[in-house]
């Protein structure tokens, strides 16, 4: 199949054409040069790599009703919040039930994977990872210790299996914890992450030592700690439809000025879809809404590419021969792809060359 149009992969936007076999990238070039002479099925489209949803809490999928309308942290406050409620009530196999199902529709999104925020200690990492097992996701699972005091030997446990850590806050764990978990962390080779600003402002200072390798929301932060963060080289999740249900928003504008690596994330499932696709578009919209705009092509990377140069894993985010990217192909105008990525993607514009004829065709039609 040739897609002619446009690209957009961590190389920016193009106009161009991508020739695809077997789910990969086989050929790309300028408009008219390409070497099947017409022999190909073609269609017109821009050609992406699959997007990463960069903050989930997946494991609250289990509850998909309006929230009651309590305070923010008497919903979504560890340890005894509405959330942390229904998560102590559900039985674990309701838990890999909805997680399983929340990975589904985002499989059908053409989503590659998340890094999900996994609370409830050990038992809730390997709820996760049984549930991400043939989901066809890549899960990036962020464990979270629950014992008082959280002890090494509870985060070596969950490192043995989890990515790495995902802190509450640094308002929620001391500095001696937060110490602790970052040098486990760092000494296996995996990730510490926390959530930073998000109902009050904290100081970078506080949660950038030790220095994370992501915080999400930075809803109540000033524009010069976006500065200083973006300064550390630490990035930073956004969850625009998340923060808005609270009457926040992320300074989407700033972090591009300050030349933050952003990540878009769409937060608790309890409260929202997956879709990285919705997330875009209210990105976009919203941040218009507010009087300060945020590019397209600073959304469009923070799905498609930024999530793959923070995984170490960039050539997942090129459209090249021979790229391990497994393409995407959007059946959108390809003038300003970017703009058409955020304002219009959506799962019934796209086909996913598979591997297979047979998947290919069943891809497409859904
Ligand atoms: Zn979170």
């Amino acid at each position: 199949m040739i897609v002619e149009g446009a690209l957009f992969d961590i190389d920016g936007p193009r106009p161009g054409y991508a020739r695809i076999e077997g789910g990969r990238v086989v050929e790309t070039g300028l408009l008219g040069t390409d070497s099947t002479r017409g022999r190909v099925r073609r269609v017109r489209g821009i050609v992406t790599p699959r997007p990463v949803n960069g903050h989930t809490h997946l494991g609250d999928a289990i509850s998909s009703r309006e929230p009651p309308p309590v305070s923010f942290s008497e919903l979504v406050a560890p340890p005894n919040g509405y959330k942390f409620r229904l998560l102590a009530t559900a039985s674990r196999a309701e838990k890999v039930r909805a997680m399983r199902g929340a990975l589904a529709r985002m499989r059908r999104e053409g989503i590659a994977g998340t890094i999900d925020f996994r609370e409830e200690g050990l038992a809730g990492v390997r709820a996760l990872r049984r549930a991400a097992a043939r989901s066809g996701l890549e899960v990036v699972i962020l464990g979270r210790p629950v014992s008082p005091d959280r002890p090494r030997a509870e985060v070596d446990a969950i490192l043995e299996i989890a990515d790495g850590i995902g802190l509450s806050s640094a308002r929620e764990e001391p500095a001696g914890v937060r110490r602790r978990v970052a040098d486990a962390c760092r000494a296996r080779g995996k990730r510490y992450a926390l959530h930073a600003s998000e109902e009050i402002r904290e100081d970078p200072a506080v949660y950038l030592e030790p220095t994370p390798d992501l915080v999400v929301h930075l809803t109540r932060a000033e524009p010069a700690d976006i500065e200083q963060v973006a300064a550390a080289k630490v990035a930073i999740a956004a969850c625009p439809r998340s923060n808005a249900l609270f009457g926040r928003r992320p300074l989407l504008r700033e972090m591009e000025r300050a030349g933050a690596q952003m990540l878009l994330g769409t937060d608790n499932a309890m409260l929202l879809s997956p879709s990285v696709w919705s997330e875009l578009e209210f990105a976009y919209v919203s941040s218009r809404a507010a009087g300060a705009p945020v590019s397209a092509p600073y959304l469009a990377r923070a799905a498609l590419v930024e999530p793959w140069r923070w995984l170490g894993r960039e050539e997942e985010a090129r459209i090249a021969a021979g790229s391990p990217a497994r393409p995407l192909v959007h059946r959108l105008p390809p003038d300003d792809p970017a703009y058409q990525l955020v304002t219009r993607a959506t799962e019934h514009l796209m086909l996913r060359p598979a591997a297979s004829r047979a998947s290919f065709a069943q891809d497409e039609v859904a």
